[in-house]
Parts: structure tokens; sequence; C-alpha cells
């Protein structure tokens, strides 16, 4: 910190990402990236892309992309906005849409970037503890806010709340935005999308970085009422026009139309989370039902930091878990089964 800073800048509480080791032996089970390659399609798109056009600014509207989403999901393109990467997304989502008045709530545990926001945007907040299965009460919701938020499933928890759920908080929260995480919906829960014409204060966000294995080209996008989309646009454009290059379009785009790829890399990644979970157990931990691309547990005997130490040792890495709510869970990206058993190996 020096005088050079500004006050502002001096307060701030900034997001720690999960470590990206420069080693490539290593068994990287910590920030829930795919452990399959992405698209043959996109990586062709992206090469075709590679052109004198590169001199050139992109698409302000990633409309290309806008149409591989919309079509996907039978929906509108006015109905879409896309930015760098989900985190992108959420940012322009809690700095457009939620009002100031009154609290915005969110669960805990939940992702934590959504406090860094808070504190990056000056918006109030309260958290909401989950239940004893570490799942969400949409009811405790019921009071006044500015907005909600949550993923769906959660994370870290991997816990999903069904359709239903989410409707229900719905018809009861009218008055402010919700916006529904979903990350990691694809491997293992209904979206809300479905849910979009219906209620015009439901923003629903996903990203390609999961499911579609494209963490390293930072694409994200939001689903919602085309008034709700405008507001994010207005954001946008007061902060960077060009935020997805010519290669993240067309990459993601293809990504989006490769419909084959994207269904078998996801029900193996489903298949082999079942396998981890079940081998997990036999070891005597406990495992949170997931449905997600990673599971949490812990060891009724074993320190979680340790385990997680002595996997790093053997060049095996997963996240430990440590709030003020939690102390003792690990969370483990699904891998390949390859990868799976080399942890298993090293537990
Ligand atoms: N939401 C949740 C719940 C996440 O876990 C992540 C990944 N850290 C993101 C959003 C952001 O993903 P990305 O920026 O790669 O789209």
């Amino acid at each position: 910190m020096s005088k050079f800073w500004s006050p502002f800048v001096k307060d701030l509480v900034p997001y720690v990402p999960g470590e990206q080791p420069k080693m490539t032996r290593l068994v990287k089970l910590n920030t829930n990236e795919n452990p399959y390659p992405p698209s043959p399609k996109a990586l062709a798109a992206i090469q075709a892309e590679l052109n004198d056009l590169l001199r050139l600014y992109p698409d302000p509207n990633s409309d290309r992309l806008k149409q591989a989403v919309a079509s996907y999901y039978g929906i509108q393109t006015n109905q879409v906005f896309v930015g760098n990467g989900s985190d992108e997304v959420l940012g322009h989502a809690f700095l457009g849409l939620f009002q100031q008045a009154e609290p915005l709530l969110f669960p805990d545990i939940t992702y934590s970037f959504y406090p860094v926001y808070c504190g990056l945007y000056g918006i109030r907040f309260e958290t909401l503890a989950l239940d004893e299965q570490f799942q969400i009460q949409v009811e405790d919701f019921k009071r006044p806010n500015g907005g909600i938020i949550f993923p769906n499933p959660n994370a870290p928890t991997g816990r999903l709340l069904p359709l239903e759920a989410i409707e229900r908080l719905l018809q009861f929260n009218t008055e402010s935005v919700v916006v529904v995480d979903e990350a990691y919906i694809d491997f293992g829960g209904q979206t809300a999308i479905a849910l979009v014409d219906r209620y015009p204060n439901l923003l629903v966000i996903q990203t390609l970085s999961k499911s579609r294995s494209l963490a390293g080209l930072r694409v994200g996008f939001a689903v919602g009422n085309p008034d709700l989309i405008e507001a994010l646009e207005r954001v946008k454009n007061s902060f960077n026009s060009y935020p997805l290059d010519r290669l993240a379009i067309v990459g993601a785009a293809a990504a989006f139309e490769d419909r084959e790829h994207f269904e078998q890399t996801r029900q193996a990644v489903i298949q082999s989370r079942e396998l981890l979970t079940a081998e997990l157990q036999a070891r005597g931990f406990e495992v949170l039902p997931s449905a997600a691309n990673f599971i949490f547990a812990r060891h009724p005997q074993q320190d979680a930091a340790q385990i997680a130490a002595k996997l790093r040792e053997q060049g095996v890495i997963v996240r430990h878990f440590k709030t003020a709510r939690i102390e003792q869970f690990l969370r483990i990206t699904v891998g390949t089964p390859e990868q799976n058993q080399a942890l298993l190996d090293a537990l």
C-alpha cells in the first residue's frame, strides 16, 4: 500500500482465486475445471479465426454467440447477455440490478465472490445460513431485500435446488431481482431458463468454463427479460464495450453448437462423480449429494487441512474450505477416472 493508492482501493478486499500451478504433472482437482478437452469444433473455429481479422475489433454485441445460445435454449437474442467469464457477468448484475435500499440476500456458505462484489460496489448484504443438510431454504428469503442471489447447484456444497423451489421463491419475491448462478447446472440440474418468460425479475447466469471445458477462454452469459439484459448492456458499455475477443466469440458459439460433444463429456463427468463419491464413502468420508462437477466431503476422524496438505505433497491438489461456519470440508473437483484413482491412491 502506498500514498499513491486511492482511499477506495485501500479498503478493497479482493477475491482470492484458487491456485493455478505452473507444473502440469500435478493432478489438479482444485478449481472445478472440466477434465475433458473442449469440443474439437470450438478449437477448429478458433483456428479459422486466427487470420487478418485480428487487426480489427470484434463484434461488440457478440451476435454470433448470442444466436448460438438463443437457439440452444429456444429464446430470443435480446434475452441474452454475454461477458468475459460469468464472474464479469455477475459483476455487471451486482452493479446494474441490485437496489440499495434493502440488503442483498445470499446464502452462507456460497460462492465467495459475492461479498467481494458487495465490497467493490458498496452493496449492503445479509447472509442466510444453510440448513443442517447444507441446503438452501428458499422460505428464508421471504424478507425485504434489494435482490437475491445464489448458485444452483450451490458452491462449494454441490447441493441442488429443484426448479419448484426456485419458482416458489419467484412467486413471493416479485419486487427485486433474483439471480440464479448456474455455473454447474449442466452436471445434474434443471435450468431456470425455462422460467424467464414468466418471471421478469429472474436472471440466470451460466458459464462455458465448466460443462463446456473452456475456462481458459473466459466466456459467460446471462439469460433474462430484455429489460434486465438492457441494464447489463448499459453497464458493459460503460466499462468495456468489447469484452469478448474474436476467438472467444467463435469458439464459444461453436462449443454451443456441438451438442454431441457436450452430452458425452458431461455424462462422463457425472459418471465419474458417482464412482468417486462411492469410493470416498468406502474410505469413511461423508460426501454431500452433488449435482456439480465437484464434491464436498469430510472425514469424521481426519483433519481436512492435513489431508489437503498431504495430498499436495503427493502431487494432488484439492481445495480445503474453512469459513466461520465450516472447517472440515474438502472440495474435490471430479477428474477423469485416472485422476480420481491418483487421488484415491494418494489418500
Ligand atoms: N459462479 C460460481 C458459483 C463459480 O463457482 C464460478 C467459478 N469460480 C463462477 C461463477 C465463475 O466462473 P467463470 O468466471 O469462469 O465463468
